[in-house]
């Protein structure tokens, strides 16, 4: 099972350049049309299921304006009969 991610934007830094959308290899990112950031772009988001959690989108990013976050799953051992 892939591994689940989450991002976060900071809004003061996007400006919208869509690099990150081009460069996430889950084709989960878009420009949000609806909102505008405190400087008038409009900001990246999540718009469906599918982030990894691969950390690429926060790489290209040149205003370092994206935080990933990855749900790490721990693991029982399996009960010794
Ligand atoms: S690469 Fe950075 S500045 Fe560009 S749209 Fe994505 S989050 Fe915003
Ligand atoms: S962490 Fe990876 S999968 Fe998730 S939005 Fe960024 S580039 Fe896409």
């Amino acid at each position: 099972m892939p591994a689940k991610g989450w991002i976060e934007v900071n809004e003061m830094h996007c400006k919208g350049c869509e690099l990150c959308v081009t460069a996430c290899p889950q084709g989960v990112l878009e420009l949000d049309m609806s909102r505008l950031t405190p400087k008038g772009y409009h900001p990246t988001h999540i718009y469906k299921d599918g982030c990894t959690g691969c950390a690429i989108c926060a790489l290209v990013c040149p205003d370092a304006a994206i935080t990933v976050y990855r749900e790490v799953v721990k693991r029982t051992a399996p009960a010794v009969a």
